[in-house]
């Protein structure tokens, strides 16, 4: 969560964690999803690190399974497969850095990123390469799962500040796995739909 999101339906800002004096940072509350179902508090820190390394896999399989619909719209205000391939590779590499962050400072503060960063970054996303997209998936999501692998999750309450939202590093990664499998749904849904109606478009 280190960036709002425009391109995802269904969260509350409400209910980002948000804590004041120490003691409220130490509790737990995990990223949940209505639209997607996802629900964070289902795994435990080993199945965490395992469906990040995952994701890479499964976009490859996605993106490989694309075919001629990869670069195209399924609608307007949706992004193609390739787009989205390429915002989760973009959100990956940011908690990568976040989590780096959050483990190697002393509870780090950042100014609030910009409204319309998400939608900044995502100029020229239709025109990339998509098998360089999903190794670059794959290498931040590796980087993701190892640095906090390798840092160990007592860790893992340690947390980053970016404007007021503060997040440990347990969110963080929790938050990263959610976008990710939160827009392969939106892909799926999004080839599903463009297959479905070929005499329409
Ligand atoms: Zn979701």
């Amino acid at each position: 969560m280190l960036l709002r999101e425009s391109d995802g339906p269904g969260k509350s800002r409400q209910e980002r964690l948000n804590p004041g004096p120490d003691i409220v940072a130490k509790v737990i509350e995990h990223e949940r999803c209505e639209a997607c179902g996802f629900d964070g508090g289902r795994l435990d820190d080993a199945a965490l690190l395992e469906a990040i390394r995952e994701l890479a896999p499964q976009w490859r399989a996605l993106i490989s399974s694309a075919g001629d619909e990869l670069r195209v719209r399924p609608d307007e205000g949706v992004w193609s497969a390739l787009e989205y391939a390429a915002h989760s590779r973009d959100i990956t590499a940011l908690h990568v850095a976040g989590v780096e962050l959050a483990l190697t400072g002393e509870e780090p503060t950042l100014p609030p990123f910009a409204d319309d960063a998400v939608d900044a970054a995502a100029v020229g996303y239709a025109e990339l390469d998509p098998g360089e997209v999903v190794d670059a998936l794959e290498d931040a999501a590796n980087r993701l799962a190892g640095a906090a692998e390798t840092a160990g999750p007592d860790t893992w309450t340690r947390g980053l500040t970016i404007g007021e939202a503060r997040n440990d590093v347990r969110r963080m990664l929790e938050h990263s796995l959610h976008d990710s499998v939160h827009h392969l749904d939106d892909v799926e849904r999004g080839l599903d739909t463009l297959r479905g109606s070929p005499g329409e478009n």
